[in-house]
């Protein structure tokens, strides 16, 4: 008998997350006219309720794209061609900075480190020290293609210290799981996006400035993405263009679950998740991507010795209904990640390590069977 069937579809990718039921029922209610009353308190409420996520008293914008249009945003709006910059890169998405910033025109300087690390604060000091001035410096909260953290507060710290130059964050796998204190931390740029945890299909991204972001727009001629004018309109819950209407409801409702429960305890699951995960995919025979300075959103792995890891995603997938991702760019075919982030919750975790078992067994690597799971029960999150 074929069970598949029978499975429920999980999706442990790091975007797009899992949609919990009430917001996916608030995708499909009637659509408000988005110059309506009772639509602009919906876009005033998500950017209240968003706030507190960003750590910031100012409203963060919405825009109508993915992530990566949130950070085309942040350049195009916040940078002038010739600006020199510099990129802080540690994956695919420090690359993507880079790509961005030089496809402005801009003259980019790249403070690069290895795949699966972070940039050393020492590091960054010296080169804001030797090679500055840059007008604004971009880099990754977490980078989703290694799984690691790069420590915002520090940085931006070194960055202010030594310069003028606007900090810019891409928070697009951070804003459900670590805490950010922009006003705080003396952040001017942060971005993300509905899929990466907000309990939101894609389409939604969301910009947060700062008063000095806001007194240095660029020169450069902006059209769609003009935050200048998104500012004066989304005052009043409005928007210049039509916004993703059946989005900003479902992100209303996911952003009230999360409220209900609590930022810090959000934070405090998000890391308890992880440090499980992390236990049980060792005690299984897998070796942690990351050493150190983690991301709670997601974990990346290797598959252990003989093991293929496309061949167990794709069983993985086919066999047993799970979505995990791969690796990405340099790390195509040669890692695994997979999500705990938003509404993952930890037994869809624990049905995660039970696949990745009988997978694992599936192709005759049978020695840890079992072992994931029972370190998982040691250190379960509940
Ligand atoms: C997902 C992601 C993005 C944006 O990707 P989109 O596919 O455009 O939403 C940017 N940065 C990071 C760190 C991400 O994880």
């Amino acid at each position: 008998m074929d069970y598949t069937r029978l499975l429920k579809k999980r999706l442990l990718t790091p975007g797009p997350t899992p949609i919990p039921k009430e917001s996916e029922l608030a995708v499909m209610m009637d659509l408000p006219y988005h110059r309506s009353e009772s639509f602009n308190s919906v876009m005033m409420n998500c950017a209240e309720l968003l706030k507190v996520f960003f750590g910031t008293k100012s409203a963060p914008l919405f825009l109508s794209s993915s992530g990566t249009g949130a950070m085309e945003a942040a350049v195009l709006n916040l940078t002038n061609p010739e600006d020199k910059v510099l990129v802080i890169s540690g994956g695919k998405f420090g690359e993507r900075w880079a790509e961005l910033t030089n496809c402005y025109g801009c003259q980019v300087q790249t403070l690069q480190c290895p795949w699966g690390t972070i940039v050393q604060p020492e590091q960054l000091k010296t080169v804001m020290e030797e090679q500055g001035p840059f007008k604004a410096v971009f880099f990754q909260a977490v980078e989703t293609s290694t799984g690691v953290y790069f420590p915002v507060k520090e940085f931006a710290e070194i960055i202010r210290k030594h310069s003028e130059a606007l900090v810019i964050v891409d928070a697009l796998t951070s804003l459900q799981a670590h805490e950010m204190q922009m006003d705080e931390w003396g952040l001017d740029c942060v971005v993300s996006a509905s899929q990466k945890g907000f309990g939101v299909p894609p389409g939604l991204s969301f910009i947060a400035l700062s008063d000095r972001a806001k007194e240095s727009f660029s020169q450069r001629p902006r059209y769609y993405f003009n935050l200048e004018t998104e500012i004066q309109t989304q005052a009043e819950g409005q928007s210049a263009w039509t916004p993703p209407v059946s989005l900003m409801i479902a992100l209303e409702s996911s952003l009230k679950i999360f409220h209900g429960i609590g930022l810090s305890q959000l934070y405090k699951a998000h890391a308890d998740l992880s440090h499980a995960v992390r236990l049980s995919l060792q005690a299984m025979g897998f070796h942690l991507f990351v050493s150190q300075d983690f991301a709670y959103s997601l974990t990346s792995f290797q598959a252990p010795e003989g093991v293929d890891s496309k061949e167990l995603k794709t069983r993985l997938s086919k066999n047993y209904q799970m979505d995990i991702s791969g690796g990405q760019g340099v790390m195509k075919g040669k890692l695994l990640r997979i999500s705990h982030m938003g509404f993952i919750d930890p037994f869809d975790v624990f049905s995660a390590l039970g696949a990745l078992d009988l997978v694992l067994k599936d192709l005759g690597y049978e020695s840890h069977v079992g072992k994931g799971v029972e370190e998982f029960i040691k250190n379960f999150p509940l």
